[in-house]
């Protein structure tokens, strides 16, 4: 990969709602490849704890190098890997990648953070889940503990669907946390009931924080529940300094943005954000 993940992504653009039919078709059947020929490749972005200021974990973020193309979003082709059914093989390999990079970070000697990783919604359906998960970990030897699934919302809309794949995730070990939280249609009577360990603030609500007064009361307002519910509480998208410092007023526990970095390759991670562990940590 090159330069170009380093700055700015350069990416076309296409909605996949928008495009011709043929051209979808297209992107499919290049999708459908894409595994095998090993055009896919994870970004990670760093997660911080507002207290202490240390890095707690790393959201793993899909890229595809498409060989035409350049660079595409996951915002572009997870709806066509979701339609498709191929987001099944791609999300085993993503769950496999980010775990095993971990686990390879851990065995270097570095102290262990948690990973994120997303689970689409055909994903999170699958009914054997759970055993997959479960097999990645024990094939690769990475604790659970160091492993939190995103879902969102529109995911648990089948309630009890929903609950009982999220108690047997939480009784692997692994954490669970609502991305894009405050987007969905979540009741919170859901919120109360789930077997989950964290909200993720959507981007769209921090982004404009303090400007509009409205989503100054939407993330204090979500803080405070995530506070009251005993659930961690993360903001994305934090770009600046006065974001982070309302965030910290109103005790948001985690955050997210390019203020700390953008997503970035797995070496540049390394040098940039690992910490080695006390000698003598085992592992
Ligand atoms: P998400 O999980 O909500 O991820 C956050 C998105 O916001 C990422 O976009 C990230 O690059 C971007 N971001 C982070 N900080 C900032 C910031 O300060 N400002 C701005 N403007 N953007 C920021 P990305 O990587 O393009 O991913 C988009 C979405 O694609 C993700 O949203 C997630 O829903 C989906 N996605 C990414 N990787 C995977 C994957 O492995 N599996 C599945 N199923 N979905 C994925
Ligand atoms: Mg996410
Ligand atoms: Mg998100
Ligand atoms: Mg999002």
């Amino acid at each position: 990969h090159n330069a170009k993940e380093q700055g700015v992504e350069i990416r076309r653009y296409i909605p996949a709602m928008q495009m011709k039919a043929k051209e979808r078709l297209k992107l499919e059947n290049d999708l459908r490849r894409a595994l095998e020929r090993d055009e896919f490749y994870l970004l990670y972005q760093p997660k911080v704890q507002l207290e202490t200021e240390e890095i707690v974990g790393m959201e793993a973020l899909l890229r595809w190098n498409h060989p035409k193309r350049g660079i595409v979003s996951p915002n572009e082709f997870i709806p066509l890997a979701e339609d498709s059914g191929l987001i099944v093989p791609i999300g085993e390999w993503v769950l496999k990648t980010a775990c095993l990079q971990n686990k390879q970070w851990q065995l270097a000697g570095y102290q262990p953070i948690c990973v994120s990783i997303n689970l689409s919604m055909r994903q999170f359906l699958q009914p054997n889940l759970a055993g997959k998960i479960h097999s990645i970990l024990t094939d690769i030897g990475l604790d659970p503990c160091y492993v939190d699934l995103e879902i969102t919302e529109s995911m648990t809309l089948d309630k009890e669907t929903a609950f009982d794949q999220l108690k047997r995730l939480k009784e692997l070990g692994v954490f669970i946390s609502i991305d894009d939280f405050g987007t969905g249609y979540s009741s919170l009577h859901y919120l109360k009931n789930m077997p989950i360990d964290r909200l993720k603030i959507d981007r769209s609500f921090v982004s404009e924080v303090m400007e509009d007064s409205n989503n100054a009361a939407i993330v204090s307002t979500i803080t405070s529940m995530a506070h009251h519910l005993k659930l961690k509480v993360t903001a994305e998208g934090v770009e600046n300094k006065e974001q982070l410092q309302f965030l910290r007023e109103q005790h948001c526990h985690e955050a997210q943005g390019f203020l700390f970095s953008k997503p970035i390759q797995a070496a540049e991670f390394e040098t940039s954000f690992l910490k080695k562990a006390p000698l003598g940590a085992s592992l």
